[in-house]
């Protein structure tokens, strides 16, 4: 049946491409007869006068219906886009072509043809190598889909681009709006301040006074709202600056270690706190804008912390010869902070829990701030929570160094002043044992708030030394000290009290546990309070032992 095509025909059609993908054998007549792919040869008029078995598979007719068929009984009136010009030219040249093939039933598959005349001159016969290529043109849709989806989306995204920038022009009218309204309230607010401040130096009764107390308070909370609004603003309008000033690190973080002490304690929280003693403390910086970080962090640590802890670490990170970078770590064992609420967090005006707002105060707008601050400062704020067991702030900042030795020379000698002061209210001696040095400024605060003499020894060695050359009335002692413990400071002081006169001794510890209470007593020590103490009751106990 196909005896008349040449094998040259056949070497023209199954190109080396076709021996690529599979068509390597290559022996005349069979190899047509089996291929894996349709070929049809075409006589002159149109009219098929051969199909191979992949044909009559392909096409549904008998191999009888298909011989004789008009060659447009497969190609159809539709795909007549394939104009014979271009047929032609692809006869001539043997270059692949693609259009679609009607099967008996009707059904339309696309195809790949690559068609050659057997006999160039006469032109009377056209050999066809067809392949179905519904596979490849699956992937084709899929393009042309992705194109259009493509299209689609770059219209999108011109049209989110267009509601961003008025999204951001109606931010900046808000932060605007926001600017000026709160300068406006700002100013009567300031005339209220002060008028609560003249009523209270009246002379007006208790309830008066209940009430002026409260309006005061209230006073004070508005106040803040309304320069977190205009601090907010102001930094989205870039218009914000900070006030960069020479100031003392370590004076400013024991007024905030103070506040936390006093908020922690009054809740029963356990605060501890540590102080890098590398840090220079003289920098200059945005003190104010420090302190409202700080303060934002540990209070909300200390307002969503009903058991447990509150820690608070300031250590340096990095250090050159202008500048230095200090880390501030506020860790809680608080309610923690949900996941899908963390990434929220540094939102403007977002808070977790409804319920756990109305419990505590806030607008939410205090870490969003102070994260912006922070990046001002060319430091950050980032957080790690697991809910139900607390969470822990990391705040960082670049502070320049300054060195301002007259400043320290007035610190020294107004501390000499106020121990004058204390010896002529008072001349009970109280010495206190802690190698905290931050722990000590506060005991030194809160010893000398009572009018007593205060001396700070920062282990047990130096302890007692400072008992051979002085008179000492009571020792509050830490317990956990480097060198020399509590216990063993008190032994070595219990073996050297000879004349009779006993010193009595205050232990503090952070461990509120039994054992710890036996070990303080069999180590002859007289009292025992733990850490945090209610100020109150530390002044309770020292008066108690001063008197016996
Ligand atoms: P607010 O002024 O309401 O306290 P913030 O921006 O300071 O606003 O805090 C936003 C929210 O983040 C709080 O309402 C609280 O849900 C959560 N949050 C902040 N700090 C803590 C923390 N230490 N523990 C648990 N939740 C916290």
């Amino acid at each position: 049946m196909v005896e008349f095509v040449s094998d040259s025909t056949l070497e023209k059609l199954f190109n080396k491409e076709d021996i690529l993908h599979g068509q390597v054998f290559f022996n005349g007549k069979d190899f047509i007869e089996n291929a894996s792919e349709v070929i049809l040869i075409v006589g002159k008029y149109g009219k098929i006068i051969y199909g191979n078995k992949k044909a009559i598979e392909a096409y549904g007719y008998s191999f009888d219906e298909l011989v004789n068929l008009d060659i447009f009984a497969l190609r159809n009136e539709d795909t007549k886009e394939f104009t014979q010009k271009q047929l032609n030219k692809a006869l001539n040249s043997g270059i692949k072509f693609r259009t679609y093939h009607y099967r008996k039933d009707g059904s339309k598959f696309p195809v790949e043809v690559r068609s050659i005349y057997s006999n160039k001159k006469s032109k009377d016969m056209v050999v066809s190598i067809i392949r179905d290529i519904s596979d490849v043109e699956e992937v084709y849709k899929d393009i042309t889909d992705r194109k259009l989806i493509d299209q689609e989306l770059q219209e999108k995204c011109k049209k989110l681009e267009l509601l961003k920038q008025k999204a951001e022009d109606a931010n900046k009218a808000k932060s605007i709006f926001l600017a000026n309204m709160s300068h406006e309230i700002r100013t009567p607010m300031n005339s209220i301040l002060a008028t609560i401040q003249l009523l209270q130096l009246e002379c007006i009764n208790e309830e008066q006074s209940k009430y002026v107390k409260i309006l005061n308070e209230s006073a004070h909370t508005m106040l803040s709202v309304i320069n977190n609004l205009l601090d907010i603003s102001k930094i989205e309008s870039g218009k914000f600056k900070l006030n960069n000033q020479s100031f003392n690190l370590k004076e400013t973080i024991n007024n905030i270690y103070n506040n936390l002490l006093i908020t922690g304690n009054s809740k029963g929280l356990e605060v501890s706190y540590y102080l890098d003693p590398s840090i220079n403390f003289e920098i200059i910086g945005d003190e104010l804008k420090l302190k409202e970080i700080l303060n934002n962090l540990i209070s909300n640590a200390v307002k969503f912390t009903d058991e447990g802890y509150v820690s608070f670490r300031v250590k340096m990170i990095s250090n050159d010869e202008s500048s230095e970078k200090i880390e501030f770590k506020i860790k809680d064992s608080g309610i923690g902070i949900e996941e899908e609420f963390k990434e929220k967090i540094f939102n403007d005006y977002i808070q977790g829990d409804l319920s756990i707002k109305k419990k505590h105060m806030g607008t939410g707008l205090g870490l969003a701030i102070s994260k912006q601050f922070a990046n001002l400062m060319n430091g950050d704020i980032c957080f790690e929570s697991i809910l139900g067991k607390g969470s822990t702030f990391i705040f960082t900042c670049e502070f320049k160094k300054f060195e301002h030795k007259e400043r320290k020379l007035k610190i020294s000698n107004m501390a000499k002043d106020k121990i004058t002061i204390s010896r002529i209210e008072q001349d009970k001696v109280i010495l206190c044992v802690e190698d905290n040095l931050i722990n000590q400024e506060v005991m030194e605060g809160i010893i000398k708030r009572k009018g007593y003499k205060y001396i700070a020894a920062y282990n047990g060695n130096e302890a007692l030394s400072i008992l051979k050359n002085n008179k000492v009335d009571l020792i509050l002692m830490d317990v956990q000290m480097p060198e020399l413990n509590g216990f063993e400071t008190t032994k070595i002081i219990r073996e050297e009290e000879l004349d009779g006169k006993r010193i009595p001794i205050i232990a503090m510890t952070a461990y509120a546990m039994r054992e710890d209470k036996d070990k303080c007593i069999k180590a002859d020590m007289d009292d025992y309070i733990v850490k945090p103490f209610d100020i109150e009751k530390l002044y309770e106990f020292m008066e108690f032992h001063l008197r016996t």
